[in-house]
């Protein structure tokens, strides 16, 4: 495959393009890999930048509704929108979120949206390096708007917040009184928390649960990134397509404060510190996982059972192995 070749049809547009650059990131072939690698050093220069939009809720809180409802009033609007997602568990259950287009069925069918399933990974690394890279790949692509999708499980939030340049969670109106528990780090996380279903009967639940969260927010301490106000919870119904505009208004005047105030620039650079040093962490646990690593892994671990040598100076040793 010419590269160089690739990039440029990406660079121009091609969609077609941009999908085998996507498949060549995810694949696990070595040479693969190492296109990827050349593909991603070329489209560096493009200095083309994306508003990227974390995007976390649980099953079943609309998320694909509110995709696709948002994303379209966004290609209303002339934008370009790309939607990713991290999906860890997708390698376990077979299912994946964005699998099944049908969920978005109207944006699918958008010449002004790109919609990308989930890598399957069983880990979450891989997942979110070939994310990561799938994200880089549609701002050279000279898509306005990024939206990374994930559910509400595990770590998976924080990788997405970590390649973001806001983040959004999507919650739906609770029964009774309770902040639905959702856990204090996840919501420290969160620039802008949309209460999704705000109509018919879920109405007066949606406003009650939009109150709480805004009380909620106003207790955690300021953070130097948010201008006042921020961040905030907001009532959205994602199928009658109402307060989307207004919450694309709040993403843009945040977006817009923190590039004059260089807190935008600042994120950034502290993300790309963050996934060098995964990258390097990544990249240390995968030669732990070579059968030849494996196999003194075991040997050392049966000495060390057996008091032969100490936990320390086996680790040391082994450690040192691998190097050569
Ligand atoms: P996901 O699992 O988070 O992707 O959620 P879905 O988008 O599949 O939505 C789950 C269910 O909630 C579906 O039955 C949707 O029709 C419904 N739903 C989504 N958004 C809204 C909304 O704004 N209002 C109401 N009343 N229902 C909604």
């Amino acid at each position: 495959m010419d590269i160089a070749q690739l990039s440029e049809k990406i660079i121009k547009g091609d969609r077609r393009a941009l999908s085998r650059a996507i498949t060549l990131i995810e694949s696990a072939r070595a040479d693969h890999r190492e296109q990827a690698t050349e593909l991603l050093e070329l489209l560096k220069d493009t200095n083309r930048q994306a508003i990227r939009v974390g995007l976390s809720g649980t099953p079943g809180v609309g998320k694909s509704t509110f995709i696709e409802s948002f994303g379209t009033m966004l290609t209303g609007q002339g934008l370009r929108v790309a939607v990713l997602a991290v999906d860890p568990s997708s390698a376990r259950s077979g299912g994946s979120i964005l699998g099944d287009k049908t969920r978005m069925e109207r944006l699918s069918r958008d010449p002004n949206a790109f919609i990308r399933p989930s890598p399957s990974q069983s880990h979450l690394g891989g997942v979110a390096r070939r994310t990561r890279e799938a994200v880089a790949v549609c701002e050279a692509a000279g898509f306005d708007v990024v939206l990374i999708e994930t559910v509400g499980v595990g770590q998976s939030e924080t990788v997405v917040a970590e390649m973001s340049d806001l983040f959004v969670l999507l919650l739906a109106p609770a029964g009774g009184d309770e902040l639905q528990g959702v856990k204090r780090g996840i919501m420290e996380m969160a620039d802008i928390i949309l209460i999704n279903k705000a109509d018919g009967d879920l109405k007066p639940a949606a406003t009650r649960t939009c109150s709480d969260y805004s009380g909620a927010l106003r207790l955690l301490r300021k953070r130097p990134q948010d201008p006042e106000g921020f961040p905030k919870a907001m009532m959205v119904s994602a199928l009658e397509e109402e307060g989307l505009r207004t919450a694309w208004e709040e993403m843009t005047s945040l977006v817009e404060w923190r590039r004059e105030t260089g807190h935008f620039d600042g994120r950034r650079a502290a993300q790309a510190r963050y996934w060098f040093e995964e990258e390097v962490k990544q990249r240390l646990l995968a030669r732990l996982r070579t059968p030849e690593a494996q196999q003194a892994m075991g040997d050392a671990a049966d000495a060390v059972a057996e008091g032969a040598i100490t936990p320390t100076v086996a680790a040391k040793r082994l450690l040192e192995s691998l190097n050569d």
